[in-house]
């Protein structure tokens, strides 16, 4: 396809839904035709799973750890439809900078002309983001990704680490830094859930790229040790994760996004938590009547 290699960095929390995401949206876009890298960047090297039949590949880490005159195949592995598949991994707990992983494996695939080598069209970083530390800034600070994603769902926790991910390009974004193609909410599945991140991206002005609902497709193919994309292709949700991959394929502009001070934040979380628990109690009174 294109001559130059789209590289995305996908961020958020822990917990939040990133691989499960980035596998989904890889899986996308594979089937449209387009060759695809995921790099998964957590420490709990699980990011390509569902790719792999709910198997585990050795990380870059670990391989360089064990040996020497590493080769491409040491630590790119094929996935679903031919996804190539690689995990950073990282340090044991407590010893070292948990982003060490990442600095590791962009060099060594520098280095191994991995990109090039296989042809890329687009490669995804799958990132953690909830310490925006000297490792995990990385494809943000180097401009190694050009277009950052934040997964983030309804929760204050989610959003706080996805405003924690802003200030970080704004910082770099005069020096060749990465910069947002906007949010993508999960879990969203109802109508305040949508409000709170609707309001957020006004505020942090940025914008959501698509709502992806929690679904118990997702969950059944998980156990099944593969992406909805692989177990339920017809269904609504991979519908919704194609969708989501059409748009990120096509984005073009991304931006500085305008993150809320850790005050302004608070404020704003503060009158969000009066409207939700405004929402429920009505909810929860019979007959509609008002409380
Ligand atoms: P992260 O990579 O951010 O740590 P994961 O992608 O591993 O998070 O997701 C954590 C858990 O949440 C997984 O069990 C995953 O199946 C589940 N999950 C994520 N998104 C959805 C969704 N839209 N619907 C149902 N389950 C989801
Ligand atoms: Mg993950």
């Amino acid at each position: 396809m294109s001559t130059r290699i789209k590289q995305i960095a996908i961020y958020g929390k822990g917990g939040i839904g990133k691989s499960t995401t980035t596998s989904n949206i890889s899986a996308a876009l594979s089937v449209a035709g387009y060759n695809v890298m995921q790099i998964g960047c957590d420490p709990k090297s699980d990011s390509t799973n569902t790719l792999r039949g709910g198997h585990y590949i050795p990380t870059v880490l670990d391989t360089m750890r064990d040996k020497h005159d590493i080769v491409l195949d040491d630590v790119v592995f094929k996935g679903f439809n031919g996804i190539y598949c690689v995990e950073a991994g990282g340090p044991a707990p407590g010893v070292g900078c948990a982003g060490r992983g990442i600095i590791t494996a962009v060099e060594l695939l520098k280095q191994l002309h991995v990109f090039e080598e296989l042809k890329l069209d687009i490669v995804i970083y799958d990132v953690l983001g909830d310490v925006v530390c000297g490792g995990f800034a990385m494809p943000i600070r180097e401009g190694i990704a050009e277009h950052v994603f934040t997964v983030s769902s309804a929760d204050f926790m989610a959003l706080y680490a996805a405003n924690n991910l802003f200030k970080g390009i704004q910082k770099y974004s005069n020096a060749g830094g990465a910069l947002l193609g906007g949010v993508i909410a999960n879990s969203v599945n109802t109508t305040y859930a949508r409000n709170i991140i609707d309001d957020f991206v006004a505020h942090t002005k940025t914008q959501v790229v698509e709502y992806v609902p929690r679904s118990m497709t997702v969950t059944q193919s998980e156990l099944q040790g593969k992406t909805t994309l692989e177990a339920a292709p017809d269904s609504a949700q991979a519908a919704i994760y194609k969708n989501l991959a059409r748009k990120i394929a096509e984005h073009t502009q991304s931006t500085v996004p305008a993150p809320l001070d850790t005050q302004a934040l608070r404020v704003w979380a503060a009158t969000r938590a009066e409207q939700i628990l405004r929402i429920e109690a009505e909810a929860l009174q019979p007959n509609g009547a008002h409380i």
